[in-house]
């Protein structure tokens, strides 16, 4: 079996950029400000700015991306659906799953011998046999060999706890120069914990960013493989479709969004031109965003056949 996931040495860089148009108002709480008027303000940044939390577009574009790509023949776990083998999915819902212990052991044991550890050959066994180092010990490609083959394909692009992700979503910041400095406040109803119905007793408001406001959003790739760069071509085009609305209080409309003008840039660090071009002055070669898109598509569709 090949690996699909090799993390040790940097072989490829992508970069997307573009921006994220707001349609709708956006609110992305957390933000602490006791001076604020309001029951919940937007996040900033330390010069007052708001901003979108990259973890915030991340969660969002990962469950987009996991809904869709079951139909496509790829595993996602985040679904409800508990026939997907994943050890995030089984780390979340059974902590003492066989599988789970067993690469748990394993990934103690990195360095050392298997047959010096009886039980440690059962374990592998249980794990599909992982290949073991030149000199017969559990090495880092023994435990990325377990990974691939049992975490689903959105843990393997978007990460897991037991492994980085590919795809990094940055902090985006507000479009300054076209940023009217201005949010609103609006009125919301509390909901009753226990039942779940609006109490309209409870009032509170918070702090929303108006609509048309723009965002800089930053997407980062290292290593990706086609299954990864297809994930993220599917992501961008549910993003420009504006089918992946982003911050809180969704279900009121909020944070309807559209990626405009987006720009794709990449490294190939085995070629020497490229490389020297990056490391002498931080560019990147352009890649035309049609073609990168029907690639990626064309790599997903082909998943199932
Ligand atoms: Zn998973």
């Amino acid at each position: 079996m090949n690996v699909t996931i090799s993390r040790a040495q940097l072989r490829s860089r992508y970069r997307i950029t573009g921006q994220l148009v707001f349609e709708t108002a956006l609110h992305i709480g957390g933000g602490r400000n006791p001076a604020a008027s309001t029951d919940s303000p937007v996040v900033r940044d330390g010069a007052g700015l708001p901003f979108i939390p990259g973890s915030s577009i991340k969660g969002a574009v990962r469950a987009a991306v996991e809904k869709i790509i079951p139909n496509l023949g790829l595993t996602a776990c985040g679904l409800t659906d508990a026939s997907v083998k994943c050890l995030t999915a089984w780390s979340n819902s059974n902590p003492n799953e066989e599988k789970l212990k067993a690469y748990e052991a394993v990934r103690e044991a990195v360095g050392r011998d298997p047959k010096a550890i009886r039980e440690m050959e059962k374990k592998l066994r249980l794990l599909g046999n992982p290949p073991l180092d030149n000199e017969g010990k559990i090495s880092e490609e023994t435990l990325l060999h377990i990974l691939d083959s049992h975490l689903c394909q959105v843990c393997k692009t978007f990460g897991a706890p037991t492994l980085a992700s590919v795809i990094h979503f940055h902090d985006a910041p507000v479009v300054e120069d076209l940023w009217i400095g201005v949010t609103q406040v609006r009125d919301g109803v509390g909901i009753d914990r226990d039942s779940e119905r609006a109490r309209s007793q409870i009032k509170f408001d918070f702090e929303v960013v108006p609509p048309s406001t723009f965002f800089a959003l930053k997407i980062t790739l290292e290593n990706p493989q086609p299954v990864d760069l297809g994930l993220t071509a599917l992501a961008l085009q549910e993003l420009i479709a504006g089918m992946i609305p982003l911050g809180g209080i969704r279900s009121r409309g909020l944070g309807r969004c559209r990626l405009h003008e987006p720009k794709i840039e990449w490294v190939d660090f085995s070629d020497k031109n490229m490389l020297r071009d990056y490391l002498l002055s931080g560019k990147m070669t352009p890649k035309p965003f049609e073609a990168f898109i029907k690639e990626g598509l064309d790599t997903l569709l082909k998943q199932g056949d």
